[in-house]
Protein backbone atom coordinates (compact mmCIF):
# COMPACT_ATOMS: atom_id res chain seq x y z
CA UNK A 1 0.00 0.00 0.00
CA UNK A 2 0.98 3.77 -0.41
CA UNK A 3 1.15 6.43 1.87
CA UNK A 4 -1.83 7.85 0.69
CA UNK A 5 -4.00 4.52 1.02
CA UNK A 6 -2.48 3.91 4.38
CA UNK A 7 -3.75 7.80 4.86
CA UNK A 8 -7.23 6.95 3.60
CA UNK A 9 -7.78 3.43 5.50
CA UNK A 10 -6.50 5.09 8.68
CA UNK A 11 -8.64 8.25 8.11
CA UNK A 12 -11.80 6.24 7.15
CA UNK A 13 -11.29 4.66 10.37
CA UNK A 14 -11.14 7.48 13.00
CA UNK A 15 -14.07 9.30 11.40
CA UNK A 16 -16.08 5.88 11.85
CA UNK A 17 -15.16 5.86 15.28
CA UNK A 18 -16.06 9.53 15.68
CA UNK A 19 -19.19 9.17 13.73
CA UNK A 20 -20.23 6.02 16.16
CA UNK A 21 -19.58 7.53 19.42
CA UNK A 22 -21.31 10.90 18.28
CA UNK A 23 -24.56 8.76 18.02
CA UNK A 24 -23.80 7.29 21.27
CA UNK A 25 -23.54 10.94 22.74
CA UNK A 26 -25.80 11.66 25.77
CA UNK A 27 -26.57 15.31 24.32
CA UNK A 28 -26.15 15.05 20.35
CA UNK A 29 -23.90 17.24 19.70
CA UNK A 30 -21.38 16.94 16.94
CA UNK A 31 -17.54 16.61 16.84
CA UNK A 32 -15.72 17.65 13.80
CA UNK A 33 -12.48 16.23 13.29
CA UNK A 34 -9.08 18.49 13.28
CA UNK A 35 -5.76 16.61 11.76
CA UNK A 36 -3.12 17.57 13.66
CA UNK A 37 -0.32 17.81 10.84
CA UNK A 38 2.81 18.42 13.12
CA UNK A 39 6.09 17.24 11.05
CA UNK A 40 3.48 15.90 7.70
CA UNK A 41 4.94 17.16 4.44
CA UNK A 42 2.17 19.83 2.64
CA UNK A 43 1.15 16.92 -0.05
CA UNK A 44 -0.04 14.09 2.38
CA UNK A 45 -2.00 17.32 4.27
CA UNK A 46 -3.51 17.70 1.01
CA UNK A 47 -4.19 14.24 0.46
CA UNK A 48 -6.14 14.06 3.75
CA UNK A 49 -8.05 17.48 3.68
CA UNK A 50 -9.30 15.94 0.25
CA UNK A 51 -10.83 12.99 2.14
CA UNK A 52 -12.78 15.28 4.23
CA UNK A 53 -16.20 16.72 4.18
CA UNK A 54 -15.01 20.08 5.81
CA UNK A 55 -11.14 19.78 6.07
CA UNK A 56 -9.22 21.23 9.21
CA UNK A 57 -5.54 20.84 10.07
CA UNK A 58 -3.68 21.91 12.88
CA UNK A 59 -0.27 22.46 13.25
CA UNK A 60 1.49 22.85 16.35
CA UNK A 61 4.85 25.02 15.38
CA UNK A 62 4.35 28.88 13.98
CA UNK A 63 7.67 27.93 11.62
CA UNK A 64 5.15 24.68 10.19
CA UNK A 65 2.64 26.66 9.58
CA UNK A 66 3.75 29.47 7.94
CA UNK A 67 6.24 27.13 5.78
CA UNK A 68 3.23 24.97 4.25
CA UNK A 69 0.41 27.74 4.81
CA UNK A 70 0.62 28.97 0.72
CA UNK A 71 0.30 24.89 0.16
CA UNK A 72 -3.05 24.10 2.01
CA UNK A 73 -4.53 27.47 2.59
CA UNK A 74 -7.24 26.57 -0.23
CA UNK A 75 -7.59 23.29 0.81
CA UNK A 76 -8.23 22.77 4.54
CA UNK A 77 -9.19 25.05 7.19
CA UNK A 78 -6.33 25.85 9.67
CA UNK A 79 -5.93 26.07 13.62
CA UNK A 80 -2.46 26.62 15.17
CA UNK A 81 -2.92 24.13 18.32
CA UNK A 82 0.67 24.20 20.05
CA UNK A 83 1.79 26.77 22.49
CA UNK A 84 2.25 30.29 20.94
CA UNK A 85 5.13 32.75 22.11
CA UNK A 86 4.63 36.20 21.94
CA UNK A 87 7.02 37.14 19.80
CA UNK A 88 5.53 34.90 16.92
CA UNK A 89 2.05 36.15 17.09
CA UNK A 90 2.68 38.37 14.28
CA UNK A 91 2.73 35.25 11.72
CA UNK A 92 0.16 33.54 13.30
CA UNK A 93 -2.83 36.27 13.00
CA UNK A 94 -3.96 35.69 9.90
CA UNK A 95 -2.95 32.85 9.28
CA UNK A 96 -4.53 30.24 11.82
CA UNK A 97 -8.51 30.82 11.79
CA UNK A 98 -8.62 29.83 15.38
CA UNK A 99 -5.80 29.77 17.90
CA UNK A 100 -6.59 27.20 20.43
CA UNK A 101 -3.67 27.27 22.55
CA UNK A 102 -4.24 31.02 24.49
CA UNK A 103 -2.65 30.19 27.65
CA UNK A 104 -1.99 33.78 29.46
CA UNK A 105 -3.23 37.53 29.20
CA UNK A 106 0.01 38.44 28.04
CA UNK A 107 -0.34 36.53 24.88
CA UNK A 108 -4.08 37.34 24.48
CA UNK A 109 -2.89 41.08 24.65
CA UNK A 110 -0.54 40.45 21.97
CA UNK A 111 -2.96 38.74 20.00
CA UNK A 112 -5.41 41.00 20.32
CA UNK A 113 -2.73 43.79 19.32
CA UNK A 114 -1.53 42.50 16.71
CA UNK A 115 -5.20 42.07 15.45
CA UNK A 116 -5.88 45.65 15.92
CA UNK A 117 -3.21 46.68 14.11
CA UNK A 118 -3.82 44.27 11.38
CA UNK A 119 -7.76 45.55 11.53
CA UNK A 120 -9.10 41.84 12.04
CA UNK A 121 -10.28 40.21 15.31
CA UNK A 122 -8.95 37.42 15.89
CA UNK A 123 -10.67 33.95 17.19
CA UNK A 124 -8.96 32.07 19.90
CA UNK A 125 -9.73 29.43 22.37
CA UNK A 126 -8.20 29.62 26.05
CA UNK A 127 -6.21 26.77 27.02
CA UNK A 128 -7.13 24.40 29.94
CA UNK A 129 -4.29 22.70 31.84
CA UNK A 130 -6.82 20.34 32.97
CA UNK A 131 -4.81 17.69 34.99
CA UNK A 132 -2.85 20.93 36.75
CA UNK A 133 0.26 19.32 35.30
CA UNK A 134 2.85 21.94 36.04
CA UNK A 135 5.19 21.32 33.33
CA UNK A 136 2.82 21.76 30.64
CA UNK A 137 0.90 25.29 29.50
CA UNK A 138 -2.62 25.72 30.16
CA UNK A 139 -4.79 27.92 32.32
CA UNK A 140 -5.11 26.18 35.47
CA UNK A 141 -8.73 25.31 36.22
CA UNK A 142 -9.52 27.62 39.19
CA UNK A 143 -7.96 30.40 37.22
CA UNK A 144 -10.08 30.26 34.38
CA UNK A 145 -12.56 33.25 35.69
CA UNK A 146 -10.47 35.37 36.55
CA UNK A 147 -8.75 34.85 32.70
CA UNK A 148 -12.27 35.13 31.08
CA UNK A 149 -12.23 38.57 33.44
CA UNK A 150 -9.04 39.78 32.22
CA UNK A 151 -9.36 39.79 28.56
CA UNK A 152 -13.03 40.94 29.10
CA UNK A 153 -12.07 44.72 27.60
CA UNK A 154 -9.77 43.01 24.32
CA UNK A 155 -11.90 43.95 21.50
CA UNK A 156 -9.58 42.41 18.69
CA UNK A 157 -10.27 39.06 19.65
CA UNK A 158 -13.05 37.06 20.14
CA UNK A 159 -12.91 33.54 22.82
CA UNK A 160 -14.62 30.56 21.05
CA UNK A 161 -14.71 28.48 23.49
CA UNK A 162 -11.94 26.12 25.34
CA UNK A 163 -8.75 23.11 24.27
CA UNK A 164 -7.42 21.17 26.37
CA UNK A 165 -4.76 18.03 26.73
CA UNK A 166 -5.39 15.91 29.20
CA UNK A 167 -2.73 14.30 30.77
CA UNK A 168 -1.73 10.85 29.25
CA UNK A 169 -3.55 7.98 31.15
CA UNK A 170 -2.76 4.26 31.28
CA UNK A 171 -6.60 3.11 30.01
CA UNK A 172 -8.61 5.07 27.63
CA UNK A 173 -11.39 5.50 30.66
CA UNK A 174 -9.63 7.55 32.77
CA UNK A 175 -9.57 9.92 30.25
CA UNK A 176 -13.31 10.62 30.71
CA UNK A 177 -12.82 12.35 33.92
CA UNK A 178 -11.02 14.55 32.39
CA UNK A 179 -12.78 15.17 29.55
CA UNK A 180 -15.83 15.53 31.87
CA UNK A 181 -14.29 18.04 33.83
CA UNK A 182 -13.28 20.33 31.31
CA UNK A 183 -16.67 19.68 29.74
CA UNK A 184 -18.27 21.32 32.74
CA UNK A 185 -16.00 24.00 33.02
CA UNK A 186 -17.03 24.89 29.28
CA UNK A 187 -20.80 24.91 30.41
CA UNK A 188 -20.36 27.50 32.89
CA UNK A 189 -17.66 29.49 30.85
CA UNK A 190 -20.79 29.49 27.73
CA UNK A 191 -23.25 30.57 30.43
CA UNK A 192 -21.01 33.04 31.76
CA UNK A 193 -18.88 34.68 29.09
CA UNK A 194 -19.28 33.30 25.74
CA UNK A 195 -23.04 33.34 25.60
CA UNK A 196 -22.93 35.44 22.28
CA UNK A 197 -21.04 32.58 20.93
CA UNK A 198 -22.94 30.49 18.32
CA UNK A 199 -21.48 27.43 17.88
CA UNK A 200 -18.95 27.39 20.54
CA UNK A 201 -16.12 24.76 20.62
CA UNK A 202 -14.83 22.79 23.15
CA UNK A 203 -11.86 20.95 21.69
CA UNK A 204 -10.64 17.86 23.06
CA UNK A 205 -8.95 14.49 22.44
CA UNK A 206 -6.16 12.98 20.80
CA UNK A 207 -5.24 9.51 18.51
CA UNK A 208 -5.22 7.79 22.27
CA UNK A 209 -8.79 8.99 23.53
CA UNK A 210 -10.55 10.77 20.67
CA UNK A 211 -13.52 8.07 21.48
CA UNK A 212 -13.60 9.45 24.93
CA UNK A 213 -13.55 12.63 24.32
CA UNK A 214 -16.44 12.30 21.80
CA UNK A 215 -18.15 10.65 24.38
CA UNK A 216 -17.75 13.24 27.09
CA UNK A 217 -18.57 16.55 24.77
CA UNK A 218 -15.99 17.72 22.63
CA UNK A 219 -17.48 19.62 18.95
CA UNK A 220 -13.99 18.96 18.07
CA UNK A 221 -10.82 16.20 18.38
CA UNK A 222 -7.26 16.55 17.36
CA UNK A 223 -6.13 13.03 15.75
CA UNK A 224 -2.46 12.72 14.56
CA UNK A 225 -0.66 9.90 14.22
CA UNK A 226 -4.22 7.54 14.47
CA UNK A 227 -4.27 9.29 10.90
CA UNK A 228 -0.54 9.75 9.89
CA UNK A 229 1.90 7.40 12.15
CA UNK A 230 3.78 4.71 11.04
CA UNK A 231 2.12 1.84 13.00
CA UNK A 232 0.20 0.25 10.21
CA UNK A 233 -0.62 -2.69 11.80
CA UNK A 234 -2.32 -2.39 15.55
C1 LIG B 1 0.26 16.33 18.12
C2 LIG B 1 -0.91 16.94 18.76
C3 LIG B 1 -2.16 16.32 18.72
C4 LIG B 1 -2.39 14.98 18.08
O1 LIG B 1 -1.66 13.99 18.79
P1 LIG B 1 -1.72 12.45 18.32
O2 LIG B 1 -1.41 11.70 19.54
O3 LIG B 1 -0.65 12.33 17.26
O4 LIG B 1 -3.06 12.22 17.79
C5 LIG B 1 -3.23 16.98 19.31
N1 LIG B 1 -3.08 18.18 19.91
C6 LIG B 1 -1.91 18.80 19.98
C7 LIG B 1 -1.82 20.12 20.66
C8 LIG B 1 -0.77 18.19 19.42
O5 LIG B 1 0.39 18.80 19.50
Amino acid sequence: MDRYEIIKEKYKIVEDRVRNAEARRADGGKTRILLATKTVPADEILYAASLMEDALIGENKVSELTEKYDAVKDAAEIHLIGHLQTNKVRKTVGRASLIESVDSFRLAKEIDRVSAETGIVSDILAEINIGCEPAKGGIMPEDTDRFFEEIKDLKNIRVCGLMTMAPKCEKKDDYRRYFNKTYRIFLDICEKYIYNIIEPVLSMGMSDSYEEAVLEGATEVRVGSAVFGNRIYK
